[in-house]
């Protein structure tokens, strides 16, 4: 007789967050490494845009579950219906405490093999923003000590800067080009940071989540082709697009300023701009507890995406609005870390 064939060899993924920025990359991600891929989405009515998004999931083969993660008996629910080996949360800054509910079912259940919970930043325990990211970070750190004590294996993804220009006045990440009017320093710009195209940030993720050393691990990206400060992110600029452009200073003041101001969500980004690029937090320690793990040595054959072939996008993306007609770069700036919540100040 021929011997049975598994119909399901890789792990079976759960993913929360799958319509947000960094969602869809690990969304997309999971698709392509072939592994079941079960999406537990907020009950419709869903914007269009998100609509559509999720519709490309499902011919992809993503299998959608409406519910929510706050809710322990219908967690538990699905995490045994569907036979779930490794639930990945990508939800949003504005709901990081529902994670505690679904570390609850997790933790009843038994089954699972890895949890990721929503980080995909900085290092939340080591790094030092002023307020109001630090209470996104306490948060975080909460999450962090709740799946610890949960016994549930678990794996920080610490990725770092999105590959783009970090705006310090961002509402909400995504990946869009560099300004063509003004260059912002942060401070005397020479502090280093590292920059993580999208996709690679699925990519990785997707290939630690079964992976026995990073059980309990931080993982930290640290690509060393992707680190840069801000002066040579605006030098890399400046080249790919061929001509200079005015630089002003944003000093360590203006951005405490910015932060200070309290209006949500920019004053959070404004908070971990200062923490990147003028306390240097992405650089200002190394990895080497027994906790942590870099990324490039589990992989060392895996190569990240250049940001310098990032900014060449960016380049080619202005010469097409360019030549549509649209001398404007429009839409919402770009990145430093996850703040998806309404503006409001106070
Ligand atoms: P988004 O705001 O883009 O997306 C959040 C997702 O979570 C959406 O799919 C949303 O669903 C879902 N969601 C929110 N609340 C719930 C809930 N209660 N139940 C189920 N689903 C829910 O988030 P981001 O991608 O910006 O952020 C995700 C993580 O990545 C955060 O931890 C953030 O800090 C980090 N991040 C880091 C970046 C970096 O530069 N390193 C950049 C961006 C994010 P719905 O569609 O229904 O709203």
């Amino acid at each position: 007789t021929s011997p049975t064939i598994p119909t399901h060899t890789k792990a079976r993924v759960l993913i929360i967050g799958a319509t947000g920025f960094i969602g869809k990359f690990v969304t997309e991600a999971s698709l392509l490494t072939a592994h079941p891929t079960y999406l537990l989405l907020r009950p419709p009515p869903l914007v269009p845009s998100k609509d559509a998004i999720v519709k490309t999931f499902q011919e992809k083969g993503a299998i959608i579950i409406h519910g929510v993660i706050n809710n322990k008996d219908f967690v538990e629910k699905i995490l045994k219906e569907h036979e779930i080996d490794i639930v990945i949360s990508a939800i949003g800054a504005k709901s990081l405490l529902d994670q505690l509910i679904l570390v609850e079912a997790m933790k009843s259940v038994k089954t699972i093999k890895r949890f990721l919970a929503s980080e995909f930043g900085h290092d939340v325990d080591r790094a030092d923003p002023v307020e109001p990211g630090l209470t996104m970070y306490k948060e975080k750190q909460l999450v962090r000590r709740v799946v610890e004590q949960s016994g549930v294996p678990y794996t920080n993804i610490c990725c770092n800067s999105i590959a783009s220009w970090p705006y310090y006045d961002n509402c909400h990440p995504s990946q869009l080009p560099p300004p063509l009017d003004q260059l912002q320093i942060y401070g005397h710009g020479n502090v280093k940071a590292y920059f993580v195209d999208g996709v690679d940030i699925g990519k990785f993720t997707m290939k630690v989540i079964d992976d026995v050393r990073t059980i309990n691990k931080n993982v930290h990206f640290r690509p060393s082709n992707n680190c840069y400060s801000i002066n040579e992110l605006a030098s890399l600029w400046e080249m790919k697009i061929g001509r200079t452009i005015p630089r002003v200073t944003v000093s360590e003041d203006d951005l405490l300023a910015a932060a200070a101001e309290s209006c949500i969500p920019q004053s959070i980004v404004a908070s971990f701009t200062h923490d990147i690029f003028i306390k240097g937090c992405q650089v200002n320690f190394s990895i080497d507890g027994v906790d942590d793990v870099e990324i490039s040595t589990l992989y060392p054959d895996e190569e990240f995406r250049s940001l310098e072939d990032c900014y060449e996008d960016f380049a080619h993306m202005i010469e097409d609005n360019i030549h549509k007609g649209e001398h404007k770069i429009t839409g919402t700036k770009s990145v430093v870390e996850a703040v998806p919540i309404m503006a409001s100040c106070g």
